[in-house]
């Protein structure tokens, strides 16, 4: 590499580490609550945030993208990564296993990005433990009853799945009082407001602005 190339690249270097640390911002939500389409949203008005993307043992669904939505990987695979410590949290959910790359988060906080996860209560809360500046929030549907039209309406899941879901998401909103906040999806534009606000504030303290 020519010496004017590594300059340049050094210096771009010490700058993105000479920023503050990027800050995680932890969503959970009963699966057809909209997280996706709202992290989705939030990272389109977010300048210096990017997405972290789970490794999952699940077949992709239709439409799913390797490397895109998730990381599909074998079983083997990701209990190597157990072993060798490769993930910042991890979780059993509906039968799978999903994870977080420790390496992903910390070489992206590192350099003042912050980092959206879309992982489960379990997750969020290894995560709460392993950083204590990492922001929860966590995403309700209507109602129920909206939860389970949203769910039939996505199809893909048969009705045995859809009752697994639905029991999984009473619990899981049970325990949203672990999360630092609780956002109401019951207009999507309503929602990503509220949410580009929660990020923008955290952007703008350093410590914790509540
Ligand atoms: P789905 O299979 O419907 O995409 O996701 C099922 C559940 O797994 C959702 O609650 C989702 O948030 C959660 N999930 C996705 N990725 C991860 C991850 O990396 N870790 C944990 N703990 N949960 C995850």
């Amino acid at each position: 590499m020519r010496k004017t190339q590594q300059a340049t690249k050094a210096s771009v270097k010490s700058k993105l580490l000479s920023r503050a640390p990027g800050r995680l911002f932890i969503v959970s939500a009963p699966s057809g609550a909209g997280k996706t389409t709202l992290c989705a949203a939030l990272l389109k008005r977010m300048p210096r945030m990017v997405r972290s993307i789970s490794y999952t043992t699940r077949t992709p669904r239709k439409n799913e993208q390797n490397g895109e939505d998730y990381h599909f990987i074998s079983d083997a695979e990701f209990r190597e990564g157990i072993e060798q410590g490769r993930w910042a949290e991890w979780a059993e959910v509906h039968g799978n296993f999903y994870g977080t790359s420790a390496d992903f988060i910390r070489s992206r906080l590192r350099m003042g990005i912050d980092v959206v996860l879309n992982i489960d209560v379990q997750g969020a809360e290894q995560l709460f433990a392993r950083y204590p500046d990492s922001v929860g929030i966590f995403i309700l549907p209507p109602s129920i009853e909206e939860l389970r039209r949203r769910l039939e309406k996505r199809g893909g899941d048969a009705p045995d799945a859809i009752e697994r879901r639905m029991a999984a998401a009473e619990q899981e909103m049970a325990r949203k009082d672990l999360y630092h906040h609780v956002v109401l999806n019951d207009d999507l534009s309503r929602a990503t407001e509220e949410l580009v606000a929660i990020a923008q504030r955290y952007r703008q303290a350093p410590g914790r602005p509540d």
